[in-house]
């Protein structure tokens, strides 16, 4: 469903992105791992133009863009098939938790505002905020804002949600619950590509790890073989230092 081929991104003469190929099978939970400054959340923003990669094709459902001739109407459509967890939140700081997730319903699915605030609600109610829907998010929790976050990223109605270190800035307390919310996505088979530094959430619920340094891909495979036999010198040394 998602399939990335020689995926390059320089920022000035920096090659972040060094020809990525991924692919991401229809419910699928893919977990990024690697030391930090490594491209990962570049790869993440790639995958929704957030940033514009140097290189590369990116095929997101039945949407596929070629890096170098790429249209503004491609852009959007490729962006309509995935939505982002930042690990910021990026909630809208003048409305309520209803209305930053009605908010895309409205604006890029021209939904009529009643049915979007239903469908918001629902999917409040679903990741456990129904005694907060009319909440600003200053009068959150981070783990309430974050789970805002995330009922948002579902209301997208993309193919893929992309969380990237959607617990880093939580505090301890908090990120139990917000953990707990992307389990039960998993379970209803979203497709989800996760980076994260959470070792034991990533050993329960990938289907598919990736071990991200110097903007390659050192090793991927399932949990067992990247946290309890890693084929690569590289991973081996990242995995015994994160756990
Ligand atoms: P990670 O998420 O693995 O920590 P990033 O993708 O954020 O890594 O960053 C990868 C590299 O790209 C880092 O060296 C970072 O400094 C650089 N980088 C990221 N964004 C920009 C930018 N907008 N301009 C210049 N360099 C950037
Ligand atoms: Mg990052």
């Amino acid at each position: 469903m998602i399939e990335v081929k020689n995926l390059s991104k320089r920022f000035g003469d920096v090659e972040v992105l060094k020809q990525i190929d991924l692919d991401v099978k229809q419910g699928e939970i893919v977990v990024i791992i690697g030391p930090s400054g490594t491209g990962k959340s570049t790869l993440l923003r790639c995958l929704n133009y957030l940033e514009v990669p140097s290189g590369g094709e990116i095929q997101i459902g039945d949407v596929r863009v070629n890096a170098g001739k790429v249209s503004k109407n491609e852009i959007h459509q490729l962006r309509k098939q995935s939505s982002f967890v930042f690990q910021s939140y990026a909630l809208f700081a003048n409305k309520t938790a209803l209305e930053n997730v009605a908010e895309s319903l409205i604006t890029v699915w021209k939904e009529p505002k009643d049915k979007a605030l239903e469908t918001a609600r629902k999917l409040l109610v679903s990741v456990g905020m129904e005694a907060h829907l009319e909440k600003y998010p200053a009068q959150l929790s981070g783990g309430q804002q974050q789970r805002v976050g995330i009922a948002r990223a579902m209301a997208c109605k993309g193919e893929v949600i992309l969380f990237d270190e959607p617990t880093s800035a939580l505090d301890p307390e908090w990120v139990e619950e917000v953990l707990a919310v992307m389990k039960a996505l998993a379970k209803q088979k979203q497709t989800m590509i996760v980076v994260t530094h959470e070792m034991q959430f990533a050993r329960e619920i990938a289907d598919k790890v990736i071990f991200m340094e110097g903007g390659v891909i050192v090793e991927q495979g399932p949990p067992s073989q990247i946290f309890g036999n890693p084929q690569n010198e590289r991973t081996k040394a990242f995995v015994a230092r994160a756990a």
